[in-house]
């Protein structure tokens, strides 16, 4: 069994409306191109803000700019309209925990992927609202993402958790990097990601952006599967040809830390599938 549960319908950018992304004719598109590439169990997730629902749990600026469309009509899509699994991306946003608890809980997604894209208003992987103008030591910002990545986990609220050392998208060229062995920063947010059980999303994502490695690195991978974690494997694609993208990469990485199950989401109960 292979996995891509972190699939986005349609791009980032604007003028990407649910009219012409959110349709079957769309939906089978990814269908084909996952069974060509041997990818049986697929899901969306499409990333919280969008939704209009949204701007009742944080109303930063990108929020407010993006949150156009209406997440049940959403969900009544992807459970009538095609066979894909039901899930959102929802971020982690400290202090509105129990609003976006609310949200999660009010829909029957399949699963729930928690990301950190965004450090009090500073963004990780987007510059237009760049956390590294904050003038933040990379020690800082570092230690901030992986405690709050720990906050995340100790939530319960989220099935999967995405693009675990998302950090370091810009890579170690365009922005500030830490001078510490980087496993002081991963065991800032260990014991809780132990505690909960969260499956760990390994995603091809970060071969396509500045850092060019897999989400997360080795040394953050191996502490994960000592502490027992199940994986989910995703490409976080947001056009049919991403998806499983460079998979090869990241079956190599599992097989080289010992990983021989995926996690498998039905209706947020969890099982583990051999990976095959
Ligand atoms: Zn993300
Ligand atoms: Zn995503």
């Amino acid at each position: 069994m292979l996995t891509d549960y972190h699939v986005h319908l349609r791009p980032d950018e604007p003028g990407t409306p649910a009219e012409r992304h959110f349709t079957a004719e769309n939906a089978e598109r990814y269908r084909e191109v996952a069974a060509e590439r041997g990818i049986e169990e697929l899901g969306v997730a499409e990333h919280v803000y969008r939704f209009t629902a949204a701007l009742d749990v944080w109303q930063h600026p990108l929020w407010v700019q993006s949150a156009q469309d209406d997440l049940d009509r959403y969900c009544d899509f992807v459970r009538d309209e095609t066979d894909l699994k039901l899930g959102i991306e929802a971020d982690f946003v400290p202090g509105r925990e129990e609003r976006m608890r609310e949200l999660l809980e009010e829909r029957d997604f399949d699963f729930v992927v928690g990301s950190i894209h965004f450090l009090a208003e500073g963004a990780l992987d987007y510059d237009k609202y760049d956390v590294w103008n904050s003038g933040r030591s990379a020690d800082h910002i570092w230690r901030t993402y992986f405690t709050w990545l720990g906050e995340l986990a100790a939530t319960g609220m989220y099935d999967i958790l995405a693009h675990p050392d998302l950090v370091k998208h810009w890579g170690r060229e365009q922005r500030p990097w830490p001078e510490k062995d980087l496993r002081f920063y991963y065991d800032l947010a260990m014991e809780q990601i132990a505690e909960s059980g969260i499956a760990i999303e390994v995603s091809t994502a970060g071969l396509r952006k500045p850092v060019g490695e897999i989400y997360p690195d080795a040394a953050f991978l191996e502490m994960i599967v000592d502490a027992g974690n199940p994986i989910a494997l995703s490409s976080d694609a947001h056009t049919p040809d991403q998806l499983g993208y460079e998979y090869d990469k990241a079956l190599e990485l599992l097989d080289a830390v010992g990983i021989t199950e995926l996690a498998v989401f039905d209706r947020r109960a969890r099982r583990l599938e051999p990976i095959g």
